[in-house]
């Protein structure tokens, strides 16, 4: 059993054809009995993952800085447990110390900042996780563009897909991160 830990957006604005991601993958994820680690909300993606887990059978940890716990309607309020931090930097070092991999869903700003610190965590060697990003119907495609832009002028060290499995689907992306866990955490 490993703990996961999900970066993916806070909006309940976007398309209908995003949520059913998140649900997928909160499902899988339970099913093969991994736990869920989180931004704690109720919003978005965020709730949909989690709600998913929680309908599998699945546990729920949410880590949410006080300042947006006390933001009305913000936090998932049925999670298992609630890491409230100080500060959303505390809040994301929580998450990056109990996780035994990274998946990434759709999502912001606040996504693509999250996966971009555990990705140049990676490079530098800070760790040795699995980080797999959810690329259905190509939501991704132009950033990992940019990403080979980056490569191919030299201002990145590495091909991103060298530390980032990219997966068509959260089934797939669960795949690539069992099969990249140490033995004593996927046993
Ligand atoms: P975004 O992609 O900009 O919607 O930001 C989502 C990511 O940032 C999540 O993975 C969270 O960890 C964090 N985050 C941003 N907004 C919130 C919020 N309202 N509640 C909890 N976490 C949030």
């Amino acid at each position: 059993m490993a703990t996961l830990c999900v970066y993916c957006s806070s909006s309940d604005d976007i398309a209908d054809r995003y949520p059913p991601i998140a649900r997928a993958l909160g499902t899988e994820l339970a099913h093969r009995g991994h736990r869920l680690i989180y931004g704690g909300g109720r919003v978005g993606l965020m709730g949909v993952t989690a709600r998913a887990v929680h309908d599998a059978g699945g546990h729920v940890t949410g880590v949410i800085p006080e300042k947006l716990k006390a933001r009305e309607g913000i936090a998932y309020e049925f999670a298992d447990e609630m890491v409230v931090t100080d500060t959303m930097a505390e809040r994301k070092e929580a998450m990056y110390t109990r996780a035994d991999a990274f998946v990434v869903l759709p999502g912001g700003y606040g996504t693509l900042e999250e996966f971009l610190e555990v990705l140049t965590l990676r490079q530098l060697d800070y760790h040795r996780r699995p980080i797999a990003l959810v690329n259905t119907d190509g939501f991704y495609d132009p950033l990992l563009r940019f990403f080979d832009r980056l490569y191919d002028a030299k201002f990145a060290r590495v091909d991103a897909e060298t530390h980032v499995h990219v997966a068509p689907s959260p089934e797939e992306a669960l795949d690539a991160i069992e099969n990249g866990l140490p033995a004593d955490v996927s046993s």
